[in-house]
C-alpha cells in the first residue's frame, strides 16, 4: 500500500567537510591523502539517483529547519555544544575520536538534527505517513559530552526526545540497523522505558567497547535496551533470520507510537568500512518489516534518519531501496551489482549469534 513519504535534505549538508584521510584514518605521512571515508559524494549521490530515476517526484521535499541550541541541549552539554560552536568558527578541529568539525559545521549540524525535528513534526501533524530524512553529519555515535564515529549530534536521540516532550509520546522505538553500534543513542535512553532502543551490528567493530548483547539498559530502563551482534560476512538471509527471531516479535509487543529508523547503509556488501553483505534489496526486505510494524502499530509514523553508508557505488541503490519501501512503491531502477543470487544462505555460527541475543532477550520479552 501506498503512503505519502517525505524527504528533508539539504544543499549544507553536502560542505560539511571532514578533510582528506585514507578512508577513515589519517594517511600519517606514509602515502598521499585520500578523500575521507565520510565524504559529501556518499550521500550528494543518493540525492543525485533520486532526481535522475525521477523517484523524487514520488516524494514529498520538505525544506529542513535548524534546531536551536536548546533543543540540542536535550542530548549534549552546553559545554560540549560551545564546543562546538568554538571549533567550527575557528576554521575546525577534533571534538572526539574521529568526529572532526570543519569550517560551519557548527551550522550544517544544527540543520542535520533540525532536519529530523522536521521530520517529526511532519509525520505527527500528518502532512506525511513517513519520511527519510538524508541528513549530515550522522549522529548516532555521539555522546552527550563528547563527539565520535563522525557525529557531532546525536540527531535521532535529539528527535526522540523532542518527540517524547511534544507530543508527549509514551512508547518509541529508535532501531538501528547501521553496522556499527549506535552507542550515543544508547547511552540517551539506557534509563528510560519509554524509548526502546534496538541496535543490529558488527560485532567488534566501532565502538570496540559498546555493544555488547549483555547490556540490557539499567533502572527503569532494564530489559529496553536490545543488542544484536552479528559476526562478519552476515548477509541478506542472516538479518532476515534476526528479523523474524528477534526484532519483530520484539516490537509487535512494545506496540511503538512512533519509529525511527537509524538507517545506516555501510552494512552493505560494498561497504570500504564494514564487512556485512546485505543487498539493496536485503535493506528493501528489512525496510517493508519495519513499514508493516509501523503501520499495524504507530499509524504509519515512522522515520528513516541517514546514519553511515560508505559505498558511493552502493548506498545510492540501497537506501532508495529503503525510500521505496517507505512509499510503497518500486522505482524503475534495477540494482546494477545484482549478481542474481542472494548473499549468504544463513551460516550455523550466525544463527547462534542471534540465538544467544533470543536467550538473554527472553528474559524481557516472549520469543518463542
Ligand atoms: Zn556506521
Amino acid at each position: 500500500m501506498s503512503a505519502i513519504t517525505g524527504f528533508i535534505c539539504d544543499e549544507s549538508y553536502f560542505w560539511h567537510q571532514m578533510g582528506n584521510g585514507a578512508l577513515n584514518k589519517r594517511s600519517g605521512g606514509w602515502i598521499q591523502a585520500d578523500t575521507h571515508a565520510e565524504n559529501p559524494e556518499t550521500k550528494r549521490r543518493i540525492k543525485n539517483l533520486l532526481e535522475r530515476s525521477k523517484y523524487m517526484d514520488e516524494l514529498h521535499q520538505i525544506a529542513p529547519r535548524s534546531a536551536t541550541r536548546e533543543e540540542i541541549a536535550m542530548n549534549h552539554s552546553t559545554t560540549y555544544i560551545d564546543r562546538i560552536k568554538e571549533l567550527s568558527d575557528a576554521g575546525g578541529g577534533d571534538a572526539g575520536v574521529h568526529a572532526i568539525v570543519g569550517p560551519d559545521s557548527y551550522e550544517i549540524a544544527l540543520k542535520s538534527a533540525g532536519g529530523v525535528l522536521t521530520s517529526v513534526d511532519a509525520v505527527m501533524e500528518e502532512r506525511v505517513q513517513n519520511a527519510y530524512a538524508l541528513v549530515r553529519p550522522p549522529g548516532h555515535h555521539a555522546e552527550p559530552e563528547e563527539g565520535m564515529g563522525f557525529c557531532l549530534f546525536n540527531n535521532v536521540a535529539i528527535a526522540a526526545k523532542y518527540a517524547r516532550k511534544k507530543y508527549g509520546l509514551k512508547r518509541i522505538l529508535i532501531l538501528d540497523w547501521d553496522v556499527h553500534h549506535g552507542n550515543g543513542t544508547e547511552t540517551a535512553f539506557e534509563g528510560d522505558s519509554d524509548v526502546l532502543f534496538i541496535s543490529v551490528h558488527q560485532e567488534n567493530i566501532f565502538p570496540k567497547d559498546r555493544g555488547a548483547i549483555t547490556y540490557t539498559g539499567k533502572g527503569h530502563g532494564e530489559g529496553y535496551n536490545v543488542n544484536i551482534e552479528l559476526p562478519a560476512g552476515t548477509g541478506d538471509e542472516g538479518y532476515r533470520y534476526t528479523f523474524d527471531h528477534l526484532i519483530v516479535p520484539i516490537i509487535e509487543q512494545y506496540e511503538p507510537e512512533l519509529i525511527f529508523v537509524s538507517a545506516g547503509q555501510d552494512a552493505s556488501r560494498f561497504d570500504p568500512i564494514g564487512r556485512m553483505l546485505l543487498t539493496a534489496d536485503g535493506y528493501f526486505q528489512m525496510s517493508k518489516h519495519i513499514r508493516r510494524l509501523a503501520d499495524k502499530h504507530s499509524n504509519g509514523r515512522l522515520i528513516a534518519c541517514h546514519e553511515g553508508g560508505y559505498s558511493t557505488a552502493y548506498a545510492p541503490f540501497c537506501t532508495l531501496r529503503v525510500i521505496e519501501a517507505l512509499r510503497g512503491k518500486y522505482s524503475q531502477v534495477d540494482d546494477p551489482f545484482d549478481l542474481g543470487f542472494h548473499e549468504g544462505p544463513i551460516y550455523p555460527h550466525q544463527k547462534e549469534s542471534v540465538q544467544r541475543a533470543v536467550d538473554i532477550q527472553s528474559s524481557y520479552w516472549n520469543l518463542k
